[in-house]
């Protein structure tokens, strides 16, 4: 059946953009890769309990559409107000606690916020996209054309992509498994600067509100490089870091290691979206940075226009 759009991408812009059109009156299909929708928004089940290996946080901002659907989100307990404090690891080891906006957390993990987007809207799992032209994805009748994707996979299906211009960075995810916790009870996050290896480290357990002895700590784009065929080669340089930043005594009793080639743009193409007949794009590359709150914001603004028009 023809649909006047077909937004191709099943992560939290794809089915802001969905949604935004869709309550504007047209009729709209998303189609995602995926087993299940949520893209960089993503928990996969790892002892017994969903952790998050995409995105570990995110913040509201200044949209008062998005304040809006947080905001639904909380009342329904999807979604909860975690922590305005992480700690940063200097170069030299030295930790210091650094205030910023309120993070916030899903307690089922952050992918169950996009499951919840995609309720009521005709989502298409598993189904890769191979080419897409304006109007037409795989050679069929599609309406309006949304890409809604990293720009270098955008560019896998037209030459025409718009943001294909973008360099994106990559991060490997790692998942460590403690059978109890070995760190201090404050620790929520840590930012780690200048090290070669790891970046980021967030309490799983913490920020799940489970207390799970889980954390994930996310590579450099430098270590993430050296292991792009092979993730788990990164967990040995990741659990040395681990240990040595936060003194913690042993090695953990599981790990998980997940790859994302394409985790962030390095730069960011300063429009809220690309509109043009027929192919339009959005993601966290449109906006000021890429980050959840700005892809749901780019996906939704586009929506709109698409509605509008
Ligand atoms: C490791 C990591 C940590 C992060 N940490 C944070 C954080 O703490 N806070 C924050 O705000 N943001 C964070 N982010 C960024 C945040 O996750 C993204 O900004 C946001 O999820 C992007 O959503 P999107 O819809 O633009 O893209 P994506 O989530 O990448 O969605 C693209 C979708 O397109 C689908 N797709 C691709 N190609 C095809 C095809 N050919 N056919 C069909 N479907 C296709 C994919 O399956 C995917 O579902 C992090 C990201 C990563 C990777």
């Amino acid at each position: 059946m023809a649909v006047d759009v077909t937004v191709v991408g099943g992560g939290i812009s794809g089915l802001a953009c969905a949604r935004a059109a869709a309550a504007g009156g047209l009729s709209v299909r998303v189609l995602d890769r995926g087993r299940r929708v949520g893209g960089r928004l993503a928990s996969r089940t790892l002892w017994d309990r969903p952790v998050d290996l995409g995105a570990s946080y995110f913040v509201v901002g200044e949209s008062a559409s998005f304040a809006h659907v947080v905001a639904g989100w909380q009342e329904r307990g999807l979604a909860r107000p975690w922590t305005d404090t992480f700690v940063a690891i200097g170069a030299d080891g030295e930790q210091q606690q650094k205030h910023g906006p309120m993070r916030w957390a899903a307690p089922h993990g952050l992918r169950s916020l996009a499951v919840d987007l995609a309720e009521g809207l005709e989502v298409r799992a598993q189904t890769t996209v191979e080419a897409v032209e304006p109007y037409r994805v795989d050679g069929e009748d599609a309406g309006e054309v949304v890409l809604a994707m990293p720009g270098p996979q955008a560019a896998r299906l037209t030459d025409r992509a718009p943001g294909a211009e973008l360099d994106w960075e990559p991060v490997i995810a790692v998942a460590l498994r403690w059978d109890g916790r070995q760190w201090p009870a404050d620790l929520r996050g840590a930012f780690v600067d200048a090290h070669p290896d790891i970046s980021f480290i967030a309490d799983d357990g913490d920020r799940r509100g489970d207390g799970s002895p889980v954390l994930v700590v996310h590579t450099t784009a430098q270590r993430a490089r050296h292991h792009l065929d092979d993730p788990a080669g990164a967990i040995p340089a990741v659990v040395a870091a681990t240990r040595d930043l936060l003194g913690i005594a042993d090695d953990p009793a599981e790990t998980f290691a997940h790859r994302w080639r394409f985790a962030r743009p390095t730069a960011a193409t300063g429009q809220p979206f690309h509109r043009a007949p027929g192919l339009s794009a959005c993601g966290d590359a449109w906006g000021d940075r890429p980050a959840v709150r700005t892809a749901w914001e780019s996906g939704h603004e586009l929506g709109l226009a698409l509605a509008d028009s």
